[in-house]
């Protein structure tokens, strides 16, 4: 799945949130969120889903969403390094991706938190979910 990334965490709480850091940073860059689960998938814990073309006009807001994944997780995320490489022009392009992706991460902490416990209440979550939440609606 190109538009998607997979989770390796040990607890719902911390799939939830590592998933929840993708949707914030996914949307707020523009890109609508098919739907995004903490429900397991094959060797996937979650993952999140977003629409979007990485070889056309949405690839700089899927690598800023990749690299939400590497910087909620220090840099231990081989599997979202591996997609943000696959859109990046190179190494300094995914550190700059990373870079703004935990600046996005900063900023929007408390809707993080929000979307991370509505993954958990409800185990997925669709767009107009995400919608309902970013306007203080469906708080679980
Ligand atoms: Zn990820």
């Amino acid at each position: 799945m190109p538009l998607a990334c997979g989770a390796a965490h040990v607890t719902p709480e911390a799939v939830a949130k590592h998933e929840a850091a993708h949707i914030v940073v996914g949307v707020r860059s523009g890109l609508k969120l098919k739907h995004a689960t903490i429900n397991p998938t094959g060797t996937m814990l979650g993952y999140a889903w977003f629409h979007g073309n990485p070889q056309g006009i949405h690839r700089e807001a899927l690598a800023l969403m990749y690299a939400a994944g590497v910087a909620w997780e220090n840099g231990r995320s081989p599997g979202d390094r591996a997609l943000l490489r696959g859109v990046c022009s190179g190494r300094l392009a995914e550190l700059a991706m990373i870079r703004a992706a935990d600046c996005i991460l900063v900023v929007h902490g408390a809707l993080i938190e929000r979307v991370a416990r509505a993954l958990l209440h409800t185990g997925t979550l669709t767009g107009a979910d995400i919608s309902a939440i970013a306007r203080g609606e469906h708080e679980p």
